[in-house]
């Protein structure tokens, strides 16, 4: 790090407090057998790009080095796809070091005004006010509606936008009315009731991805279950603490753990991989607060992936064939955070007609990682390239997935590099095969 610029120096009474626990940095052993599990280490091929070299950048920062920009470069450009913990043999845990490492750049005021200003709007602002969503989600409407998000991929197809062109090619389609209108409802078991679940609905999924909500609830309700959408839920946090912003998902994680203290709910539910991993890490989050701490593991040992929960009940054989042949891309934070990777597998391959193709390094990211194709546009659109490669290797018609953000930046991959797939959560797939035995009274609320 000599001769780079210092911007934050290690100082003071903090010193201790901030940053990756020395446990943790201990544990790794240097062995290097997580390098070839991490997408930006393949790609550059750069220590300082891997896991080990990251840690050990940690390990620097801790004893005494400065933040510089070096530092700040290697901490961003990991995608927290957390693959690497699942590669390495001493159990390092590197995901909640890299929240550690983060939410120590941004307490030590680390970065320049203009970016500390923009997280604040999106982060403080915009993910945790209805109103604010809306607005958003109505000018991307209006940008759609309007032709000119149409015109303007056109034109990127050419290659003529620049990153600007990869950005547009991200942008979620827009289709209202948004979810909001539906939380504070409770919808009905499809026959005898054998469950009472909550379903949290997310925050941008609200407006981007209504209809995987309702789809989602569907589902439930065709297997048994009564879906409570507790009214005062709110933004999980997941990437507030992705971005070190560790406080701010606290006050998140309370106000949804006081939503749903009363509802005695046999499951928390989430359809996203991201969300959920973060839901179920709750416990860790506030494990130093007296009034919360206990509140919060008990919150955390009910929380199950929408996927994982279908797979542990006896599911509703009463579905019509879909011959297709689908593949599916693991999320990374299901899969090497929560570690589910068998039930979407299982749920998809109990619909009658369909084949699961296997994808090559299906549990490796997609260059997704929360807003990480925003903000480092280049490098998720490097992995974009390979992922889609893998996926048209399969010759599937449908790319199945368990998270929102994986699938927007994978209708983008076909959209650049695919051959006109389908890309589906595994509950709109199953919705899809259960509404064609019956059109069926579900999603309607019954309080
Ligand atoms: S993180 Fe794990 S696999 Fe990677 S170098 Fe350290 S000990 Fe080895
Ligand atoms: S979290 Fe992912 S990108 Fe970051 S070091 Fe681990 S494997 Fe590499």
């Amino acid at each position: 790090m000599a001769g780079s610029t210092v911007l934050s120096e290690k100082c003071g009474s903090e010193g201790n407090a901030l940053g990756p626990r020395q446990f943790d940095l201990d544990r790794c052993i240097h062995c290097g057998l997580c390098l070839n599990a991490c997408p930006t280490y393949r790609e550059l091929g750069l220590e300082m790009d891997s896991p080990r070299g990251r840690i050990y950048q940690m390990v620097q920062v801790s004893q005494g080095a400065p933040i510089t920009p070096f530092y700040l470069e290697h901490i961003g450009l990991c995608l927290g796809c957390r693959g690497c913990e699942t590669a390495c043999p001493s159990g390092v845990q590197y995901g909640s070091m890299l929240e550690a490492a983060r939410e120590e750049i941004e307490t030590r005021g680390s970065r320049g005004r203009v970016a500390t200003w923009l997280r604040h709007l999106f982060f403080g602002r915009v993910l945790q006010s209805r109103v604010h969503m809306s607005l958003a989600g109505t000018a991307l409407y209006l940008f759609e509606a309007s032709g000119m998000k149409a015109l303007m991929r056109a034109v990127a197809s050419l290659k003529l936008l620049g990153v600007l062109g990869d950005l547009i090619q991200l942008a979620p389609s827009i289709d209202p009315p948004f979810y909001f209108s539906q939380i504070g409802k409770t919808f009905p078991a499809e026959g005898e009731k054998k469950h009472r679940v909550a379903f949290l609905a997310g925050c941008l999924a609200n407006v981007a991805f209504a209809r995987l909500n309702e789809a989602t609830v569907r589902v439930m309700q065709k297997n048994g279950c009564e879906v409570v959408v507790p009214v005062g839920q709110g933004c999980c946090g997941a990437l507030h603490v992705h971005a070190g912003l560790r406080n701010e998902a606290r006050v998140l994680a309370r106000h949804n753990i006081d939503a749903l203290s009363a509802g005695n709910y046999e499951a928390i539910i989430s359809n996203a991989g991201g969300c959920g991993a973060t839901l179920k890490e709750y416990g860790d989050l506030l494990a130093d607060d007296p009034e919360y701490a206990g509140k919060a593991r008990e919150f955390a040992g009910r929380v199950r992936d929408v996927t994982e929960f279908l797979a542990s009940i006896e599911l509703n054989p009463a579905m019509k064939r879909l011959d297709a042949v689908v593949t599916y891309q693991d999320s990374c934070h299901l899969a090497h955070g929560q570690h589910v990777r068998s039930a979407p597998r299982k749920l998809l391959s109990s619909i009658p007609g369909l084949t699961l193709k296997e994808l090559r390094g299906a549990d490796q990211c997609c260059g997704s990682a929360g807003i990480y194709n925003v903000v480092h546009t280049g490098m998720a659109m490097q992995l974009l390239r390979s992922k889609m490669e893998a996926v048209n290797a399969t010759g599937a018609s449908i790319v199945a997935s368990s998270n929102p953000g994986c699938m927007l930046q994978l209708q983008a991959g076909v959209r650049m590099h695919g051959s006109g797939q389908k890309v589906m959560h595994v509950v709109e797939i199953l919705d899809q095969v259960y509404k064609k035995v019956a059109g069926g009274r579900s999603n309607k609320a019954g309080s």
